[in-house]
């Protein structure tokens, strides 16, 4: 009988081509453990958010492994000890897993290594980082290009099914119940029942996401739609692999419609790329002119904005689908994020914690790229003064449905007046019962003195 072989899961928890599950199968009976490890990431320790999800995650995985004969062992603490003493307690001829690329996962891997036979595999992206390389051998800054040599090796080969699994013998582990990931006192996930975590969520919300996906291109951008996937929070906890919904979109639709949703998974890939090279991209811009911009202590303004409460209802509307559900929609989070660090003048920094806390797709290198790109400070970004203007956006993408949805008290507000309603006339606001200032907030600020305020300091810091 060959020796028992451990699958050490983290963000990739999933059966299906999943090549460290795959390679522990090949080579022996296997062992399944998921380390909760609150100490590695440091100040990025996972956030409440996305910690439900990572609960219904892992009791699926634990699942899905009982109806195969096996079990899921849950631990607690520092990983890179953790791993090998459950290595070291099974007799694991080797350690299998799939290789990550946030600062604290390339550091278990260096550790674990030194004390345990660790076999890394490809999967969790599209490519590995290092491998799309320009023609003197340099690294990818820039999207375009970046994308352009990606199709050198896409289409990747066809995703894997499940392996015969055979288990090993398993220590005791933790309940998880006894980890804490659900909020209690208060419980605030009530609006979280739209999602299914686990692998078999996963693929229903791509099976869903199929019927729509020829219309990518058109809907993808309005709010008031469910026009993009969702597929998110279940990408960011791995139980589904990129190359899975990559190759189900690409034979499910024609090739020009699937193009504009598959440089979207591009970008998934591309902000691993961006953090690969840059560790912490999360909290240092890519541009160091943006470490002088003079930024606002404005805490109540903070307040408003992560509460849905600045008057903008575009900005609400996305703060508060953020905070009931999870998600926002893209659109909404380029609109909201750009009102933070520019309208208000806040550290992006603040704001990419708040999404960070609040997102159940938390991902550090996609938030980072995201909150760089608008504020202009990233190395692949807009330009500073770009602005997002809250109110043309909402009406140019047609957000009423949306707005009405998340903020009810503008419910009775119609298309024409519910992007601006301190603008609207008040024989209008008085039919939709909105008092400005009392049962809605009127703008904390103007968008001609925000955005004239941002370009100053932003002068200032080039001087
Ligand atoms: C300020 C800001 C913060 C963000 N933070 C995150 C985050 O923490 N985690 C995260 O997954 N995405 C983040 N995004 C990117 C994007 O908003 C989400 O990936 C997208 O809204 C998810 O919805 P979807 O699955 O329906 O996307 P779809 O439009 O269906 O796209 C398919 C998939 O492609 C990937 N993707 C799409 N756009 C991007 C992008 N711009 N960057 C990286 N990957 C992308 C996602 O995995 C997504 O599920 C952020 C964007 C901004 C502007």
């Amino acid at each position: 009988m060959s020796a028992p072989q451990l699958i050490w899961f983290r963000n990739d928890l999933r059966l299906a081509d999943q090549a460290a599950v795959a390679g522990a199968a090949k080579a022996g009976p296997v062992v399944a453990l998921f380390v909760l490890d609150n100490e590695a990431p440091g100040h990025w320790r996972m956030g409440a958010a996305q910690r439900w999800w990572l609960h219904h995650s892992l009791a699926s995985l634990g699942r899905d492994l009982a109806a195969r004969g096996g079990r899921l062992l849950l631990r607690r603490g520092a990983a890179a000890d953790v791993v090998p003493q459950v290595a070291a307690a099974i007799g694991a001829a080797a350690v299998h897993t799939l290789t990550h690329y946030e600062p604290w996962a390339k550091a278990q891997d260096a550790t674990v290594a030194r004390v345990a036979a660790l076999k890394r595999y490809h999967g969790a992206l599209l490519a590995p980082p290092a491998s799309v390389l320009a023609g003197g051998g340099g690294r990818y800054r820039i999207f375009t290009p970046w994308w352009r040599k990606l199709q050198d090796q896409m289409p990747s080969a066809p995703p894997r099914p499940v392996p015969d699994l055979a288990f090993a013998e398993a220590p005791a582990g933790d309940e998880l119940a006894d980890w804490g990931l659900l909020p209690t006192r208060p419980d605030w996930s009530g609006g979280f029942g739209v999602w299914t975590p686990g692998e078999a969520g996963a693929a229903a919300q791509l099976a869903r996401f199929l019927d729509v996906a020829r219309d990518y291109d058109s809907g993808r951008n309005l709010p008031s739609q469910e026009g993009s996937s969702r597929l998110s929070p279940h990408l960011a906890l791995g139980e589904i692999s990129v190359r899975q919904v990559w190759h189900a979109v690409a034979e499910a639709v024609p090739a020009a419609a699937a193009e504009p949703y598959l440089r979207e998974l591009g970008w998934r890939d591309f902000a691993a790329n961006i953090l690969d090279q840059f560790p912490d991209h999360g909290d240092v811009p890519g541009r160091a002119v943006f470490d002088s911009v003079a930024f606002r202590d404005a805490p109540d303004d903070l307040r408003a904005w992560q509460q849905g409460r600045t008057g903008y209802p575009i900005v609400d509307a996305g703060m508060r689908q953020l905070w009931a559900t999870g998600w926002m929609h893209n659109r909404v989070r380029m609109i909201a994020a750009s009102f933070l660090v520019k309208h208000l003048l806040i550290d992006w920094r603040q704001g990419e914690r708040w999404f960070w806390d609040c997102l159940v797709d938390a991902d550090l290198g996609a938030n980072s790229l995201g909150w760089q790109w608008v504020m202009g400070s990233g190395v692949d970004s807009s330009p500073f003064n770009r602005i997002f203007a809250p109110v043309t956006q909402s009406a140019k993408f047609a957000a009423g449905d949306y707005i009405r949805r998340w903020v009810p008290e503008l419910a009775g507000m119609r298309d024409a007046d519910i992007h601006a309603p301190w603008e609207a006339e008040p024989m209008m606001l008085r039919a939709a019962g909105v008092t400005l200032g009392r049962s809605y907030p009127l703008p904390i600020v103007g968008h001609a003195e925000g955005r004239a305020r941002a370009l100053a300091a932003y002068a200032h810091a080039v001087e």
